[in-house]
């Protein structure tokens, strides 16, 4: 599994263990974050989120107020 940076264009290894991955993996050339996502030994999707820490994935929804159901 080797992915391109978007940010230095700089060839990463990742290895077998990520054919199936989606996370951050650091390039070990510029330093850059990059968010990933394969599937099956494919790369589905690649976005730089440098060093701006990503947002929380199981964000409550808005608009739901669990006390006031509560009764
Ligand atoms: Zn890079």
């Amino acid at each position: 599994m080797k992915i391109i940076c978007l940010s230095c264009g700089h060839k990463i290894d990742l290895g077998d263990a990520y054919d199936d991955y989606a996370g951050h993996v650091k390039c070990v050339t510029c330093g850059g974050m990059l968010d990933i996502k394969t599937e099956a030994g494919g790369l589905k999707a690649v976005t730089v989120t440098r060093e701006r820490p990503a947002e929380p994935p199981m964000a409550p929804a808005a608009g739901l107020d669990p006390a006031a159901a509560e009764k």
